[in-house]
């Protein structure tokens, strides 16, 4: 990150305020008076002062993106858009990661961040983390569907899915739906509908435990989390 913004964030004046405070040479990195605003700086691994005090850098960063249909969710890929390539370089600076998975074709609720541990509570099979779904299927659901949900499908390879929460928005040719599931298993709403004879045409993550994506955000735009969001995952 460029030291000028560096500085500006952390509430040293605008750019050109940070400038003369460079020039006037109150600002070290790692121990070296830095005099230029374009110097990069690594704000997790590098120790910055100014008059003598360091500047505290926070070590994670929460993200919340609203997830488009056409990028995957990895780090990084030689032949495909990733979710992290949506993020400005200044979170990418912190090396983050997706939180769980959705498919290629999947929108909605995605959780980015660099804290592992925070990333392994909210995936762990054992906290059945319930997450909420909304999805159009090509056919008309049924009563039966719901309550074959409520029992817990079989999926394609025998896989006995746990009882899930199955709400009928609309029937029709194209019906729409809500659905909670506590598991993250691959393709897992899809096969879930497989199981019954349907297709899912469209699917959207809405919530994941607590935490409900933001209305605001449209498709491929990401803000970060409250502090009250964030208190709510860890
Ligand atoms: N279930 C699916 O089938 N796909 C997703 O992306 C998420 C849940």
């Amino acid at each position: 990150m460029r030291m000028d913004k560096l500085l500006a964030s952390k509430g040293f004046g605008s750019r050109k305020e940070v400038k003369t405070l460079l020039k006037k040479k109150r600002v070290s990195v790692n121990g070296h008076t830095v005099k230029n605003s374009s110097f990069h700086v690594d704000p997790i691994e590098d120790t910055v002062m100014v008059d003598g005090e360091e500047i505290s850098y926070r070590e994670f960063i929460y993200v919340m993106l609203h997830k488009p249909s056409g990028c995957i969710s990895a780090t990084e890929d030689d032949y495909h858009k990733t979710v992290i390539d949506l993020l400005d370089d200044d979170y990418r600076l912190f090396s983050p990661f997706p939180v769980g998975r959705l498919d290629k074709d999947t929108e909605g609720l995605l959780l980015i961040t660099n804290d592992g541990e925070l990333a392994h509570q909210l995936t762990s099979p054992k906290k059945e983390i319930e997450k909420v779904y909304y999805a159009r299927i090509d056919g008309i659901v049924t009563h039966d569907d719901v309550e074959s949900f409520q029992s817990g499908v079989t999926l394609e390879d025998g896989y006995q899915a746990k009882p899930a929460e199955l709400k009928i928005l609309r029937k029709g040719d194209i019906s729409e739906i809500e659905v909670a599931v506590t598991e993250g298993k691959f393709h897992q709403v899809k096969r879930m509908f497989e199981s019954v004879g349907k297709t899912v045409m469209y699917l959207k993550r809405e919530r994941m435990g607590e935490l409900v994506l933001d209305q605001q955000l449209t498709p491929g735009s990401y803000r970060e989390l409250t502090n009250e969001e964030l208190d709510y995952c860890l």
